[in-house]
């Protein structure tokens, strides 16, 4: 019968709950537990898909076509493993649900209500997960912060759980922050008192307290928090900033967070943590650095590229070198020349995902500025589009080149819309989405990078390269070398004479992880690393 560690969140959101959810499960798993993560979002939208990924963070997409919470992809990062649509619920698709069953009349005569028909489909998924998973222990985390009306009903399915299970199959813990002001000094345990209290008055006690904080806690602020919350002291841990994300789970197995687990729960201790700690170590410490310019919309949240970020660190950490991503906000080098000139100063350039009009005129130039300058380049999805839209309008000299997406009267759709889109009238969950085999076409520089004839990566998108003008791509040297649907979509352009100017219909991000960095990021990350010493040695510094 599986076990449910359930995971809250106080004080304040932004806390890191999902690394501390997916570093928790990391460690059961590297101790031969079974473990997977389930994300609760509490908002009407049925999926993730259509919110904006500047305010919500990035739409993460699963193999099976789920584009779900950017958390799901932080769980497939540590865990090493595949999630579904399954691994996210949202109230969307619970209340979706309840009423769609009331309206076929299988609560006849009945008034639905929150409690129980609500509270029983949110079980109902939260335990059919674990069996299907056939987990020892599913890691459940909800988002948003104690006290949030729209979290209500989950905590309280969680509280029957532990009604149902008893405390020796339902733990849980509660992640919260002890603030510091700099005027004072001193971590304050207050609002973390609050927030369990809070708790307690929807009728649940914490079993482990995890407290992040900017340095760890020092043992008088632990007692108080301990006595405050009746916690036992060694079941309160110190969380603090650290360099890496990757660092967390031997942080927090170093702060003693899987003794009160195992024993609550009945775990038993086995394997090690060697071979997760060789991968996290790369990650700290390399000394050098490779500067690269992604060119977007200007994002001032982090989270909005979080996987692309990722990836992009997986690769640094097997090169052994430091990313370091600046922001250029296409919309500004638009209207500004002296600025396009500047990406000539960087390592490599990463055209990303992206939707709409919007300082596309920007990105465009972009892709031709790290192609003439024999900058890397590395387009995704749209950037793959943009690149393509670049070379048809600067090489092949056709004039008004575009996206139908921009532009739907271009004299040259060089990007056009999906033929199966035609009809689709819905924007939620009709993308061409999730995992598709792509097979690479042989001798070229993606076989070289993947060394296989197929490979299987998630997609994202509407569009795609329009093929009558492939001939003419090819002629002057921009190679497609992997297609996927028996030909029909173009995946992979890659361009000869350049050091690396390479673009993917598909979001190779997806599939990166600490352990398994996506190859085409460790081949763009190489070339820049190539630039960057050429550049910075002795004799070109003159
Ligand atoms: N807007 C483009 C499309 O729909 C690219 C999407 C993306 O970058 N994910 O095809």
């Amino acid at each position: 019968m599986p076990k449910y560690l359930f995971v809250t969140g106080g004080v304040m959101s932004g806390l890191g709950k999902g690394i501390i959810t997916s570093s928790v499960a990391k460690l059961l798993q590297l101790s031969g537990v079974r473990a997977t993560c389930l994300k609760i979002d509490p908002y009407l939208n049925f999926d993730a898909g259509t919110m904006n990924p500047y305010t919500h963070g990035e739409v993460f997409v699963t193999d099976d076509g789920g584009e779900t919470d950017m958390d799901i992809g932080n769980y497939e990062r540590f865990l090493n493993r595949d999630m579904s649509r399954a691994n996210n619920i949202t109230t969307g698709q619970i209340y979706k649900k309840v009423i769609d069953d009331e309206r076929r009349g299988l609560f006849l005569g009945k008034s639905v209500q929150i409690i129980p028909h609500v509270t029983d489909e949110i079980k109902r998924r939260i335990r059919d997960l674990a069996e299907k998973e056939k987990v020892d222990v599913l890691v459940v985390e909800c988002g948003g912060t104690v006290g949030d009306i729209e979290s209500l009903p989950f905590l309280e399915a969680f509280r029957q759980m532990r009604m149902e299970d008893g405390p020796s199959k339902t733990l849980f813990l509660h992640v919260s922050l002890a603030p510091e002001l700099s005027v004072v000094g001193e971590m304050k345990t207050k609002p973390t008192q609050h927030s369990v209290q809070e708790m307690r008055r929807i009728g649940v006690q914490p079993d482990v307290m995890v407290i992040r904080g900017s340095r760890p806690l020092p043992p008088d602020a632990k007692e108080k928090i301990a006595l405050f919350t009746s916690v036992p002291i060694e079941s309160v841990v110190s969380d603090p900033d650290v360099e890496s994300i990757y660092l967390v789970p031997r942080l927090l197995e170093g702060e003693g967070v899987l003794a009160p687990i195992r024993r609550q729960l009945g775990l038993k201790a086995r394997g090690s943590m060697r071979a997760w700690n060789t991968v996290a170590d790369r990650f700290v410490g390399h000394g050098s650095t490779v500067r690269i310019a992604m060119v977007g919309k200007y994002a001032n949240l982090a989270d909005s590229y979080v996987s692309v970020n990722q990836a992009l660190a997986h690769a640094g950490a097997v090169k052994g070198a430091d990313v370091s991503i600046s922001w250029i906000d296409s919309e500004t080098i638009e209207k500004d020349e002296s600025q396009l000139r500047q990406i000539d100063a960087y390592d490599g350039v990463v055209l990303p995902q992206g939707f709409g009009g919007r300082g596309i005129e920007g990105k465009i130039a972009a892709a031709n500025v790290a192609r003439v300058d024999k900058v890397p380049f590395l387009g995704l999805c749209y950037g793959f589009q943009l690149a393509s839209v670049s070379f048809a309008r600067n090489v092949l000299g056709l004039k008004g080149a575009n996206s139908t997406e921009v532009d739907p009267k271009t004299p040259h759709p060089v990007i056009d819309l999906l033929p199966e889109q035609r009809d689709v009238a819905d924007l939620g969950g009709t993308m061409r989405l999730g995992g598709h085999d792509v097979f690479i076409e042989r001798p070229s520089r993606a076989f070289d990078i993947y060394g296989e004839e197929k490979i299987r990566e998630r997609h994202r998108h509407r569009y795609e390269l329009n093929q009558t003008y492939l001939k003419r791509f090819e002629e002057k040297g921009m190679r497609f070398t992997a297609f996927s649907d028996g030909r029909r979509r173009a995946e992979v352009m890659e361009l000869e004479g350049h050091p690396f100017y390479m673009g993917t219909q598909y979001h190779p991000e997806y599939v990166s992880r600490p352990e398994r960095p996506e190859p085409i990021y460790v081949a763009f990350v190489e070339a820049c690393v190539k630039r960057a010493r050429r550049s910075r040695a002795p004799e070109r510094r003159r």
